[in-house]
């Protein structure tokens, strides 16, 4: 089959690759109707992982069709169109039993001889290097899923594939988002990034009661989109006083919550860095921006963390890097109420042939995209 590799630092390329098979008996096959570009591509992209290996497979997103399934599958039939939850989880553990099955302990792979730096493994994902489990990814014409019974979701007829594409990962993790920052009616709310993940944790505060959301960005078409489709104020960071304006629009205190859902930020030419001007990283901004006693969420990485700041607010801060599977179903049921809407944010769709010159676009934050999506 064919699938979009990762070849080298900022270089991809769509290769033959062997057929996914079934290994084991909670595993199925799925055809994949269509990925999605995600944030978390983009370090690996430019090779910043050193696990990663030339001919591995890219794409935590897919939505496709079941064309085989393991003896011990219950809840799939050959046939069945499904969305995957890009982190794969057992079902069965400690942390799987609660509903936090990115915390899954046996999902992740050990890979002798690297120490992952903490205790267990991190869970598994789709399109990720080996120390997260080195499952193949859905930039390719089949998968193999898992505990599929655990991570793949029925897509109701109501719902087509561009909107169910987002139930895999940005939908799920904006929920996260909005439950760990504990939204509440009437809360002022700010986010830091205007990407699919960033315009939906907007939706999720305002579907949760918050009085005001705004998100700050630099790119005008998402902050446009954000308005649009989520209700929220924009809030362009090179024409504003980010702090100085959230505090006026929060009664004088700072957001209630304030969630940072950026993306590594796209490559500087030397002319740029030269320039100047550099932003001050978004979570020591978001903790400056907080009012006392507030919730700061971390969605990405980032080097300044202003713990003495966090100290003296007395703020919460909460993290998650990726979702869990437990929203999926209900995420679903908004889709298919139209409750939820997201096919906008597939903003390119191109065949996986054209998979490098997608990652491109995404990459560079080009033609204001904000996902590519890939048909094989
Ligand atoms: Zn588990």
């Amino acid at each position: 089959m064919r699938a979009l590799c990762w070849v080298a630092a900022d270089e991809l390329a769509v290769r033959e690759v062997p057929d996914p098979e079934l290994r084991n008996e909670r595993d199925v096959i799925v055809r994949v109707r269509r990925s999605a570009t995600c944030g978390g591509d983009l370090p690996l992209l430019a090779g910043r992982d050193p696990l990663l290996r030339a001919g591995d497979v890219l794409g935590a997103e897919f939505v496709g069709e079941v064309v085989e399934a393991g003896p011990a599958i219950r809840g799939h039939r050959i046939g069945d169109r499904v969305v995957v939850g890009a982190g794969v989880a057992c079902g069965g553990c400690w942390y799987c039993r609660q509903g936090r099955h990115s915390c899954c302990d046996n999902a992740g792979v050990d890979v002798p001889g690297v120490d992952p730096g903490w205790e267990r493994p991190d869970a598994g994902c789709f399109g990720r290097p080996r120390e997260a489990g080195g499952f193949a990814g859905g930039h390719a014409e089949y998968v193999r899923v898992p505990y599929a019974d655990v991570g793949a979701f029925r897509v109701p007829d109501a719902v087509d594939d561009d909107r169910a594409l987002f139930a895999a990962d940005a939908a799920p993790t904006a929920w996260l988002a909005a439950e760990l920052g504990e939204v509440r009616t009437g809360d002022v709310v700010a986010v830091w990034g205007a990407g699919a993940v960033g315009q939906l944790t907007a939706h999720a505060a305002v579907l949760r009661g918050a009085a005001r959301v705004l998100v700050v960005d630099r790119y005008e078409e998402r902050l446009r989109m954000a308005e649009r489709h989520a209700g929220a104020e924009p809030l362009d960071y090179r024409q504003a006083d980010v702090t100085a304006e959230l505090r006026e629009r929060s009664g004088g205190r700072g957001p209630d919550v304030c969630v940072v859902a950026v993306g590594p930020p796209p490559p500087r030419s030397i002319g740029d860095r030269l320039a100047g001007g550099d932003r001050p990283d978004p979570v020591r901004e978001a903790v400056h921006a907080c009012r006392k006693d507030g919730v700061v969420v971390v969605l990405g990485g980032t080097d300044g963390f202003a713990l003495d700041t966090v100290t003296d607010k007395r703020l919460t801060v909460r993290a998650a890097r990726r979702p869990d599977l437990r929203d999926v179903p209900m995420l679903l049921h908004r889709m298919a109420r139209d409750e939820l809407r997201t096919e906008h944010l597939a903003t390119h769709r191109l065949p996986l042939a054209d998979g490098p010159s997608g990652y491109a676009l995404f990459a560079d934050r080009a033609d204001g995209c904000v996902r590519a999506v890939f048909t094989p």
